[in-house]
């Protein structure tokens, strides 16, 4: 359960972790963007301009709104009013802002470490090899589409359904993960994650995603309205165009067969409301449930292809999808089936192709289902794409240069307070039963927070690089995470495992694991600032920290105990309390529009509003305590509380593009960033802090305020 989803741009690779890529990706770099996004001036090593240095974004406030009717336009309206979101970003924000400077030291760490002559087979010799074999765009273009060849000759091989069913079982990778980074979209039929055993965590389970869609979600191919009956047409268009420039002939015909299978695969897959339900969706299935539940595809071939032979329990998350789309398997056409491989085969690597291929899958990619103007330029998703392959090689050049032990320690320090202000939270609890809170205190007490970089590294010797050769290095990246992962299946669990690399600005918690990682890139200003006010720490990373922690106990992580087990460790009476409070959350949100024919979808996003809420209540109380008992001194013209809640709202500016976010209500389980903004209605201090009155937009009497820790 992450903190935010990152803006930037759709630049899709396909090694990448693929929901990054679809909602819209990381690190993607333009040259300016340090203060209000305006592009024209140069990197200052500050993220937010002002904020870094003064404190609070002053300029960015707008006065002539009143902060009870609209927290957000009152604290960034002017930033809003002025920015301009840069031409290859579907979005811009304070997390868009440091995913740029992110980036930009991470191209100058690569290519200094290019410079060097590394020893082949060095980990710095891995990074340069990548970055310079992505950047070699006259190589790529003269060598076409051969690297693809051997591929596509085996997809044109295909003569029956077993080897159909291997061809298949070849593309799995582990590319999705449901209840850490919630990622749950891959374009690969199926998709592989493996992660602890939910009734037994001493082990690793394999569990086996929907998947197959080129599209965000299965919304795309269902929903009649006409903006989503245009983007159809559009996207049919991109695969008769991929499918042409691959030299495949008839390819209207071709690719109008190949979105009915897609369609038909999106009408069997499962929205994202039933996926982020855990309890319906831990499935154990043994190999044999395979054949008698979902026949059609020959699974021995498929396990075999995948190297999953030896495993024979599984856990099926969406098993409606499961049985539909091996059922299509058997009874769509063998050439509809063999035209979706070849497809999906240049889409799923188009960016590591020559630059026909780039530019039309970007049209629909970015522009298309992002409203994305301009494709960054090439260094910036020759970042990306090294992140993705060798991201903790990056990650340790990284934090050696931006990330000193003493923001460490002070970040750690903030953790253990705001884990101190969540017990005492929990003891005051009106409604909580005793033996539950003596629970939530145990399982708070082994909580696993790991800050800025993982205890011990990953070791990327297997992994071959190759210099020149782009696409191969790619598709050997993805294949050595697929292994890397694998090899877990009958190892111990490894609770100080990391699933973001430390260059990322994004935080997450790992409900299963009980562990927190807060990655080193979301630990800067203004996030973070050791000399910031401390009020503004609290109100900004604190939040960030609260956030992940009320994740272990939210309505997800009420299910899981401190071991991880999957086993509701609340009464009847707490759980009737805590589903009141969330149905109360979720109407709050269902009432936002962005759009008049679009609202927030309250149940989608009702866990992460909740890790709002309860954070910053928890970040509000960790704030209060660190003052033992004395008053904040007013800085820039502000009272230590409302420096706390504008440092908080000041970190959710965005501007974003009408068709990303769009696409985001859809997909993304965190809801747009102005009501996030927002969810300081639901706080009694926010109300004193800025005198907010009845009759105000915002205003809830006070029991209209959701208070769930
Ligand atoms: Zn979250």
């Amino acid at each position: 359960m992450s903190y935010c989803t990152p803006n930037g741009q759709n630049v899709g690779l396909a090694t990448m972790n693929l929901s990054r890529l679809i909602i819209s990706s990381l690190v993607t770099i333009l040259v300016a963007g340090a203060c209000a996004g305006t592009g024209n001036r140069a990197p200052t090593g500050s993220a937010a301009g002002d904020a870094a240095t003064d404190g609070l974004d002053v300029r960015g406030i707008d006065r002539s709104v009143a902060p009870g009717d609209d927290f957000n336009a009152f604290a960034n309206g002017t930033w809003i009013r002025t920015t301009e979101i840069p031409a290859d970003r579907s979005a811009w924000s304070v997390f868009g802002m440091l995913d740029e400077l992110t980036a930009r030291r991470t191209a100058d760490l690569i290519a200094e470490t290019g410079r060097t002559e590394a020893p082949l087979g060095s980990d710095a010799r891995k990074v340069g090899d990548y970055y310079a074999s992505f950047m070699d765009e006259a190589g790529i273009e003269a060598k076409g589409l051969a690297p693809l060849k051997p591929t596509l000759d085996r997809i044109a091989a295909i003569s029956d359904a077993t080897e159909l069913a291997r061809a298949l079982g070849g593309t799995l990778r582990a590319d999705v993960d449901v209840l850490n980074k919630t990622t749950l979209y891959t374009d690969n039929l199926f998709g592989l994650w493996v992660a602890q055993n939910l009734n037994d965590p001493q082990r690793y389970s394999p569990f086996l995603l929907q998947g197959g869609l080129g599209m965000p979600d299965r919304d795309y191919y269902l929903d009649p309205s006409q903006r989503m009956a245009d983007i159809r047409e559009k996207y049919k268009a991109h695969i008769s165009a991929m499918l042409k420039l691959s030299g495949v002939t008839d390819s209207d015909a071709r690719a109008a067969r190949v979105f009915e299978l897609e369609r038909r695969i999106a009408q069997v897959h499962s929205s994202r409301v039933d996926t982020s339900d855990v309890l319906k969706s831990n499935n154990h299935w043994s190999r044999q449930d395979f054949h008698d539940r979902a026949p059609g595809i020959p699974w021995q071939a498929f396990f075999a292809a995948a190297g999953l032979d030896k495993q024979y329990h599984f856990v099926v998350w969406q098993p409606g999808a499961v049985t539909g789309i091996s059922a299509l398997v058997r009874n769509q056409p063998l050439s509809t089936w063999k035209d979706y491989l070849t497809f999906h085969a240049v889409e799923h690597v188009g960016n590591f192709l020559p630059k026909a291929f780039v530019d039309e899958r970007f049209n629909f990619q970015g522009k298309v289902l992002t409203g994305t103007p301009a494709l960054s330029e090439r260094w910036k998703r020759a970042v990306e794409a090294t992140d993705a392959a060798l991201g903790e090689v990056v990650g340790k050049l990284y934090v050696a240069r931006y990330f000193p032990p003493a923001d460490k320690a002070r970040v750690e320090e903030l953790v253990r307070n705001e884990i101190a202000a969540f017990r005492v939270r929990i003891d005051g609890l009106p409604w909580m039963l005793p033996q539950t809170k003596e629970k939530a205190k145990a399982k708070l007490a082994v909580l696993q927070v790991g800050v800025g970089y993982p205890d011990k590294w990953r070791d990327y010797s297997a992994l071959e690089v190759v210099r020149g050769d782009a696409l191969g290095n790619a598709q050997r990246a993805a294949l050595f995470k697929y292994h890397w992962n694998l090899q877990k299946l009958g190892q111990p669990v490894d609770r100080s495992e990391w699933v973001m690399n430390p260059q990322l600005v994004n935080a997450v918690n790992l409900p299963a694991m009980n562990a927190l990682n807060f990655p080193a890139a979301i630990l800067q200003p203004p996030n973070f600032d050791p000399a910031r006010p401390a009020a503004m720490n609290y109100g900004a990373v604190g939040a960030v920290i609260g956030h992940e922690i009320s994740h272990s106990f939210d309505d997800q992580g009420a299910l899981f105990d401190a071991a991880g087990r999957l086993d509701n460790w609340w009464t009847e009476e707490d759980l009737a309390h805590f589903k009141a409070s969330s149905a109360q959350l979720i109407r709050q949100y269902d009432s936002y529009r962005p759009f008049p024919d679009l609202a927030v979808n309250g149940k989608l996003t009702v866990s992460e509003n909740i890790a709002d809420v309860a954070g910053r209540a928890a970040a509000y109380d960790a704030y209060r305590l660190s003052l033992g008992g004395k008053e904040a001194p007013v800085v820039q013209g502000f009272t230590g509380d409302q420096q706390f809640f504008l440092s908080f709202a000041q970190t959710f500016r965005q501007k974003i593009r009408e068709p990303a976010l769009r696409q985001r209500i859809v997909i993304d389980g965190h809801a747009p960033a102005q009501y996030r903004a927002d969810t300081v209605r639901n706080l009694d201090a926010w109300y004193d802090a800025f005198g907010v009155k009845a009759g105000q937009a915002l205003y809830l009497a006070p029991q209209e305020r959701v208070r769930v820790w």
